[in-house]
């Protein structure tokens, strides 16, 4: 009998430069020159040299030749507040004059997140799902195959529900996965006090999400003037028993001790880290919990103190990295925000690679399927037209994702989504 492992139905052959971007590539992207790798259904079966693919080969095989290009697994974009109402370029606008926010509130210029939570309340579900879904379609051909979306836009139980009932029509919509995170503590409803929602959170929304099944992580902003640490505790415990992860944003704009309680409760992640300390890198590595940042943040807000991943590497901390595609830092470009990673933080292309793969994969705990190309791993793969990696880097603003393979299946050609 014909063994089945022995027949791909899709073959990407002659790569320029094929990256793995294993977990123990001793150059962070584990690059293979003219690099082959098989695909059978939705899964990698072989991957390697010419010699290690082309057994795999059959009459019925697709080929796809990608002499002189970069193949490399899609992008993981593991922190997004993607689907929101509105827009806020007067905002973003107004900002590129002045850094006085006092003198922008003089003026009226409208600000901040509860300008986006009117504009999400107000909307009907299927308009709201259509100006979050034409971010997710340029997401996709920028070559993102996993996704995180936060809810975090309404602040009250039915909008929230919303939103994550919104995520799965996404994914069920567009040749990506989403994974799905409930972000109940983005702020505290302007109509009542931060106790009464902190109550309400715990009491009504956390067991009512869980009870749904929508949301597989549960996420907080930790800030001086948002929530405190010791806050953070309890409405991420309330998360944990009804069956949703924790994970936390933290260190943005001051330290508070976020880091700290995302290495004790073993969180999936602790994102932004602009102010975080060595000793708090340190536990977070030790912990298991990933790092990530965000680079699109700090350029789109003109960040005071952009963060430095140099002691991030240094206490040997996973790092995803991500569009953080929100009202304020609109991205829905994973290459643009390697570019950012690079010039601005001096991230070298690798590392930003890895942190755009493996590593977002790392942060969503979805390692063991996505963020690398490996046997048995999901065929989630990108062909780019550029001749090295470095690419990505240093073509400023380009997208330089041609075919996007997705589960298996050629999703994406030339800018447009083919299935
Ligand atoms: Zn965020």
């Amino acid at each position: 009998m014909e063994d089945p492992r022995a027949s791909a139905d899709l073959i990407i052959k002659n790569a320029g430069q094929l990256l793995t971007c294993s977990r123990d590539a001793g150059d962070l992207i584990g690059l293979i020159p003219d690099g082959w790798v098989a695909v059978g259904k939705d899964k990698i079966v072989a991957i390697g040299g010419e010699k290690d693919v082309r057994p795999y080969m059959t009459e019925r095989t697709t080929v796809l030749d990608a002499a002189g290009k970069v193949v490399m697994p899609g992008f993981v974009d593991c922190h997004t507040h993607v689907v929101f109402g509105g827009t806020r370029a007067e905002e973003y606008c107004a900002r590129l004059e002045t850094d006085d926010l006092e003198e922008l509130r003089r003026r009226g210029v409208p600000m901040g997140i509860m300008v986006t939570l009117s504009a999400t309340r107000g909307l009907p579900e299927d308009i709201l799902f259509e100006q979050s879904a034409e971010r997710v379609r340029r997401m996709v051909i920028s070559g993102t195959t996993t996704l995180e979306s936060k809810s975090g836009y309404s602040l009250n139980i039915e909008g929230e529900m919303r939103q994550l009932r919104i995520n799965k029509a996404l994914a069920e919509a567009f040749p990506i996965d989403i994974s799905s995170t409930f972000l109940g503590a983005h702020g505290w409803a302007p109509e009542m006090t931060k106790e009464s929602y902190m109550d309400m959170l715990i009491k009504d929304m956390i067991p009512e999400v869980g009870k749904s099944g929508l949301a597989e992580a549960c996420d907080i902003w930790c800030d001086a003037g948002h929530y405190e640490a010791e806050e953070c505790r309890k409405i991420l415990e309330a998360g944990r028993e009804h069956g949703m992860e924790p994970k936390i944003h933290a260190g943005a704009y001051s330290y508070i001790g976020g880091e700290d309680l995302a290495a004790e409760m073993k969180m999936y992640s602790a994102d932004h880290l602009n102010y975080t300390p060595v000793s708090a890198l340190e536990k977070l590595a030790k912990s298991g919990v990933a790092g990530v940042v965000l680079p699109g943040i700090d350029f789109a807000v003109n960040h005071p103190l952009f963060f430095d991943p140099r002691p991030m590497y240094e206490a040997g901390l996973e790092l995803g990295m991500a569009t953080n595609c929100c009202p304020g830092c609109w991205c829905t470009s994973m290459p643009f925000i390697i570019a950012l990673a690079c010039r601005q933080h001096r991230m070298s292309p690798a590392r930003a690679l890895r942190a755009a793969t493996y590593g977002g994969a790392r942060a969503l705990r979805r390692e063991k399927e996505v963020g690398s190309l490996e046997v048995a791993k999901q065929a989630d793969i990108l062909i780019l037209g550029i001749p090295t990696y470095e690419d990505i880097a240093y073509r400023l603003g380009d997208n330089p994702v041609e075919t996007v393979i997705k589960s298996g299946k050629i999703s994406v050609r030339n800018n447009a989504i083919v299935a």
